[in-house]
């Protein structure tokens, strides 16, 4: 693990369970948070698995609610209350899911050491904080269930403060460099002039946005909503030779996948959620290079290094 951005991978399989992929979940861990995208049966004991423990801030976003992508959450809710967490985790989904939540929790009689804050989606913003370090945007894929696709974007970072020029211009250390900081203009004590924040810090660095697609069909919606993303990682369920299953059951060939990952202009392309019929899916990786090469296959405990991409 290279850096403090990362995307763990922890169910790959679609539907059922294998020997070698879990059912669908994902977290991204960022400086120190995490969101899962996704939580299949049995996530917590991948999670635990790969040592990432449960004490961070934590969000935890739902794509639709078929049990292979949402029967994990209630594991995962009971492990961070074993484990005595008091921070509040935020649980974002489609329509259904406080009653999932409130549900099993009264039927199932488990009490919780924190407070879930849970809501119910609709596409555009669904997640900012003034205190958080990335938003998250939902967006309507297209799939046998109500379900969303949402972008994980990492908030601009400002750019290098240079605190020789502060000085060269007459500030002083303290509370006017925070204001620069901040993108205020300041005047001066010593020299009377306004300075701009430009004459000190760098251009602001764009943040790093993360495409993840849930189980859908290719469609333009998503192409404009996954425009530009340095990651998609994108319903890979089918190879060619199955194209037939993919349009029956509203999910994506590997083909597909790379071909709206072509024209959303995306740099890199994790292929996910594979058919358990597959025992390799090296040929639904090559068929999806033919189209975006810059593609590669999802599997679990694959740890991703986002700030590492370009
Ligand atoms: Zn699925």
């Amino acid at each position: 693990m290279g850096s403090n951005f990362n995307i763990h991978f922890f169910g790959t399989s679609s539907a059922v369970p294998t020997k070698e992929r879990g059912l669908s979940c994902l977290t991204i861990t960022y400086e120190n948070s995490m969101a899962f995208f996704d939580c299949g049966e049995g996530s917590q004991r991948s999670v635990l698995g790969a040592g990432l423990g449960f004490n961070k801030d934590c969000n935890i976003f739902i794509t639709h609610l078929h049990g292979d992508h949402v029967i994990g959450l209630l594991g995962i809710l009971q492990t961070m209350a074993m484990n005595r967490r008091e921070k509040q985790v935020g649980v974002f989904g489609p329509e259904g899911i406080i009653d999932f939540i409130r549900t099993n929790q009264s039927i199932l009689r488990f009490g919780l050491t924190f407070d879930v804050m849970a809501r119910e989606v609709k596409p555009g913003l669904v997640y900012d904080e003034e205190n958080s370090r990335y938003r998250v945007f939902a967006q309507k894929s297209k799939h046998s269930a109500l379900s969303f696709a949402y972008v994980f974007e990492e908030k601009e970072k400002p750019g290098r403060f240079h605190p020789e020029k502060a000085l060269k211009l007459g500030i002083p250390e303290g509370p006017l460099w925070s204001k620069i900081q901040h993108g205020e203009s300041v005047k001066s004590p010593k020299t009377g002039k306004v300075v701009d924040p430009k004459q000190i810090m760098e251009k602001p660095r764009k943040g790093k946005r993360i495409g993840i697609s849930g189980d859908t069909r290719p469609t333009s919606l998503l192409e404009q909503f996954f425009k530009g993303c340095d990651v998609l990682i994108f319903d890979s369920t089918y190879s060619d030779e199955h194209q037939e299953n993919a349009l029956e059951n509203l999910h994506s060939t590997s083909r597909e996948a790379a071909m709206l990952a072509k024209k959303a202009r995306a740099k890199n392309l994790i292929l996910t959620h594979f058919s358990a019929r597959y025992r390799r899916v090296s040929n639904l990786v090559r068929q999806a290079r033919e189209v975006f090469p810059n593609t590669i296959a999802a599997k679990d405990f694959l740890v991703y290094d986002v700030a590492d991409t370009s």
